[in-house]
Order: structure tokens, then C-alpha cells, then sequence
């Protein structure tokens, strides 16, 4: 099964994502993840990266791709996969299509208000990579899973946040058009468990 999460960030993208990766069984491919991961590793790529990410700006079509499909060539992607975050333009989307078929593309929805609001509060595990919220309840700043100290990612800041809301009308948005002919849409303004529920009946029976 092959799969595209489709959303602004903020969304609940990577929330979602992780829950169908434990159900079916097929890894979660976060571009975002992976450019954090060169960063933090301090390369000349790593860090060029991060300028991008720093600023709510797309790193060029050319790398993403290129990183992109070495990803989806391993040996994990087999039996199929989830994009989060990928594709993010359409020439990526031109791209993913000549090198394979896409099942279907679940388009995550939520207003922008509610993004800034999660977002600016959004934290993350650096750890096991596990996400909070400094508004929930319980919230100690530490990971609930693994206890390490949270942090809040540079580009949650509110300058960012509106920087990548705007790049994702300009640049994300078209692709719902692109892929009308495979689009299942879900509301993630409940909880994660309210959002994954529609979209887990959806994915069993198209298992089937
Ligand atoms: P979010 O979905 O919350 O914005 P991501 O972790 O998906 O966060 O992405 C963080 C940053 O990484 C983006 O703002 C962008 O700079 C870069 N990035 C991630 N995926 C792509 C992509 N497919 N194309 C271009 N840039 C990307
Ligand atoms: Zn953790």
C-alpha cells in the first residue's frame, strides 16, 4: 500500500502517520524528518537544510527528490509506504509519478487558526521523536513515552508558522487537484484517535 499524507503543516500529518504505520505495517517517510536528521548531522548539505527549514522555506525540488527516492528504493519500502510531507510541489509530484503508483493520497484538514495554535505549542521528543503539547494536560516537558526533556523545533516560531502556511497555499495546495482521482479526506480537529478512525476503516477495506 502506497500513500501520501496530504495537509498544511501542523496538520496532524505525523500523528496520523504514526498510527498507520503500527497498524499496516508499512514505514512512515517523513522529508522533514530525514532534512532534520542531515541537519542535526552538521554536513555542508546538513546545514544548507536547515537555512530552508529556518526560514519556512521549501529546500529545492532537485534535492528533495534526489533524497526522496534513494528513501523509497530501500528495502523497508517493499510492501509499500507513507509520505508525510512528500510531495510538496507539483514537479515533486511529476516526479514521485514516474517512479511509481500511488494507492491513495489522505488529505488531513484543519483550519489555519487551529494550526498556528498547535503549532506555537507544538513539542517534540528528540529522543524517540514522540509529539506533545504544552497545552494538554499532563504536560511536564518531558517525553510521556521515554522521559527525555522536550523541545520546541526552530521552525515552530510564529514568524515561521505563518512563512510555511503561506508556502503551502502557494506551492501544496494545487496538488489536491493533482490527485482528485485518489483523495480520501479527514477532519483532525478532534483528537488523534478521532482522526485515525475513518481513515483506518478506509485503509482496511482498501487492503482488501
Ligand atoms: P511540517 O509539515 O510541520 O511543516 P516537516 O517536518 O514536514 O514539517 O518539514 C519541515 C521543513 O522541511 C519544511 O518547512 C521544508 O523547509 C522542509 N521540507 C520537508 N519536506 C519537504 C519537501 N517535500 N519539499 C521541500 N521542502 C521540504
Ligand atoms: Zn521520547
Amino acid at each position: 500500500m502506497k500513500l501520501i499524507l496530504l495537509g498544511a503543516p501542523g496538520s496532524g500529518k505525523g500523528t496520523l502517520a504514526k498510527k498507520i504505520t503500527k497498524d499496516f505495517e508499512i514505514p512512515q517517510i517523513s522529508t522533514g524528518d530525514m532534512f532534520r536528521q542531515f541537519a542535526s548531522e552538521g554536513s555542508e548539505l546538513g546545514l544548507k537544510l536547515k537555512s530552508y527549514m529556518d526560514s519556512g522555506k521549501l529546500v529545492p525540488d532537485e534535492v528533495t527528490i534526489e533524497i526522496l527516492k534513494a528513501r523509497i528504493s530501500k528495502d523497508d519500502c517493499k510492501n509499500g509506504f507513507i509520505l508525510d510531507g512528500f510531495p510538496r510541489t507539483v514537479p515533486q509530484a511529476e516526479a514521485l509519478k514516474s517512479l511509481c503508483e500511488i494507492d491513495s493520497v489522505i488529505l488531513v484538514d484543519l483550519a489555519f487558526e487551529e494550526i498556528i495554535k498547535r503549532l506555537v505549542s507544538r513539542r517534540v521528543c528528540p529522543s524517540c521523536g514522540d509529539i506533545d503539547n504544552s497545552e494538554y494536560e499532563g504536560y511536564t516537558g518531558k517525553c510521556r513515552k521515554c522521559g527525555t526533556p522536550l523541545y520546541q523545533r526552530d521552525d515552530d516560531k510564529l514568524e515561521t508558522v505563518k512563512n510555511r502556511l503561506e508556502v503551502y497555499e502557494k506551492n501544496t495546495a494545487p496538488l489536491i487537484n493533482f490527485y482528485s482521482d485518489r483523495l480520501f479526506k479527514v477532519s483532525s480537529k478532534g483528537t488523534p484517535e478521532e482522526t485515525y478512525a475513518p481513515v483506518k476503516t478506509f485503509l482496511s477495506n482498501l487492503e482488501d
